[in-house]
């Protein structure tokens, strides 16, 4: 597909950030660029549109970038999955560990409903730990994940090991 190597040119990668030592994948460049972030989209779009699915969750933040417009496109609703303590209503948690210390995603209870067919969408994937809690938080409360999706996928921490046997598709690898 030759519309990836533009949206892998557009990701700005920013040495040292946030930390030393660390290749920052910005995707602020990618969005920026009308035509790329058409591109994007229609691609998860094009994947997504005759599998059924009914819910579209996007993991805070990068995640919510994409997963909106997938959703309208594809006719699904969308589930924000957000760090602690930020939905007002009652709420599921799962917890991941991070490189240093341990993390967490929220979702409304409330949100899935048994039967909804679920596809998860970040912008990048390095361990997978991330959507791993993704996939449990959605399970949890009754859907099925049909898959995950990320614009970018660290091919040297394996990510794809740790989804739970749940079908990870990506479209880059950063550079
Ligand atoms: P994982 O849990 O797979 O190790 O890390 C994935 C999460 O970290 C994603 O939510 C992603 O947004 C964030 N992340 C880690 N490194 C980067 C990076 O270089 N660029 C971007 N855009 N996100 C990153």
């Amino acid at each position: 597909d030759p519309r990836l190597k533009a949206i892998s040119d557009a990701i700005r990668v920013m040495p040292n950030f946030p930390k030393p030592g660390i290749m920052f994948q910005d995707i602020t460049t990618l969005v920026s660029n009308h035509k790329v972030f058409k591109d994007t989209v229609d691609i998860f779009v094009d994947r997504y549109r005759d599998k059924g699915i009914s819910v579209v969750a996007g993991v805070e933040a990068r995640g919510f970038i994409f997963a909106p417009a997938i959703a309208l496109a594809i006719g699904a609703k969308f589930v924000p999955l957000r760090k602690p303590k930020k939905l007002p209503g009652k709420v599921i948690s799962e917890s991941y560990e991070l490189e240093y210390g341990e993390d967490c995603l929220e979702m409304h209870v409330d949100a899935v409903e048994q039967g909804d067919r679920a596809l998860v969408i970040d912008d990048l994937v390095a361990t997978g730990g991330t959507l791993s809690a993704a996939i449990r938080l959605l399970e949890r409360a009754g859907s099925e994940v049909v898959e995950c999706a990320c614009v970018i996928g660290i091919p040297e921490v394996k990510g794809r090991s740790r989804l739970d046997g749940k079908p990870l598709y990506i479209l880059v690898e950063p550079s």
